[in-house]
């Protein structure tokens, strides 16, 4: 899909843009975005317009041969600093070499950007050896670091950056816009796949893909028939680890929206593709549904955050533990 199909990521580049045009741009961007609203597209070509040679309005070229360096992922004034694979954070010894890096001359004569991805996961060291950069940034270098609206930043960081927030559209804007795309899908359906993802329109967008919609809808059509004689274990025959954080993460919605359902909140329910499933689980008493949504919130947390766990005994444990929540 192209740039232009993302109306909402249009006007969000519009204002980034500006401070560039009217030459008061700050070197340091902090960008906070709801994932999966279009984040790294939108991040991209505000640095392909930092890099081009031939800028056009606010717009990069796409033609000089800085644009084309970027688009084949080779430009060597931009560097992109992120976690590691089968690591949990961003080292101190990627952000030295870096430093290293971007004290040379720009190799293409124009701008130096430097994009780091998930910021958070700094360790302290390691922000703060970037942030003695920051204050006294090499000529022509920008930083842009960016993260989930969620994330915990150290408050310097916050002080040496010009922070902007990633707006999405408005639900009904975003259900027609996701219509447009995948009309096989019903109203509330596509509500749904928005509200699970904070309303994030591509993040719906890739829930609603055939396989992964159709795996949501087998483990609600489970849950019915599971909970009424308290099996959860009958999920273990089923279950993978890998779709198993998803499947807590449904299940925890369902949870909240039957305790919305028992206060005649009806109307701030998530899952409005899943009337009948909701009301099956708001007939429990309060008491029980806030302790399942308790028992797996906290699973949820240790499967993402404890690495080298076996997640399979994880996961039975929280299917037998279920079934003596009373
Ligand atoms: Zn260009």
């Amino acid at each position: 899909m192209l740039f232009t199909d993302f109306p909402w990521l249009i006007a969000n580049y519009k204002q980034l843009v500006l401070p560039l045009i009217q030459g008061r741009a700050h070197h340091a961007l902090l960008l906070h975005y709801i994932q999966g609203s279009g984040e790294d597209m939108l991040i991209k070509r505000f640095i392909k317009r930092l890099l081009c040679q031939q800028v056009d309005g606010q717009d990069p070229c796409e033609i000089c041969h800085s644009c084309q360096l970027f688009d084949a992922d080779n430009h060597p004034d931009y560097h992109l600093i992120s976690r590691d694979k089968n690591k949990q954070s961003i080292a101190i010894d990627q952000i030295r070499s870096l430093i290293a890096s971007i004290y040379e001359k720009s190799q293409q004569g124009g701008n130096k950007v430097i994009w780091i991805k998930q910021a958070s996961l700094m360790t302290e060291a390691a922000a703060n050896a970037l942030l003695k950069t920051v204050e006294e940034p090499p000529e022509n270098t920008y930083f842009i670091l960016s993260d989930d609206h969620n994330c915990r930043l150290l408050p310097t960081i916050h002080s040496r950056c010009s922070s902007a927030f990633l707006s999405i559209p408005l639900l009904d804007e975003s259900i027609a816009w996701l219509k447009e795309r995948e009309p096989q899908y019903s109203e509330n359906e596509l509500a749904t796949a928005l509200l699970l993802n904070e309303n994030a329109p591509l993040a719906a967008l890739q829930l609603l893909a055939v396989d992964r919609w159709q795996q949501r809808k087998q483990f609600c059509e489970a849950l019915l028939e599971l909970i009424p004689d308290n099996n959860y274990w009958a999920l273990a025959k089923t279950v993978d680890n890998e779709q198993f954080v998803d499947w807590m993460h449904w299940f925890c919605s369902l949870l909240s929206d039957a305790l919305k359902a028992k206060q005649r909140a009806g109307r701030f329910i998530i899952n409005r593709d899943q009337v009948p499933l909701v009301r099956l689980i708001a007939r429990m008493e309060s008491q029980q549904i806030i302790r399942l949504y308790d028992l797996w919130r906290q699973t949820e947390e240790r499967l993402l955050t404890v690495s080298g766990v076996n997640k399979e005994l994880i996961i039975h444990n929280v299917l037998a533990q279920s079934e003596l929540v009373k």
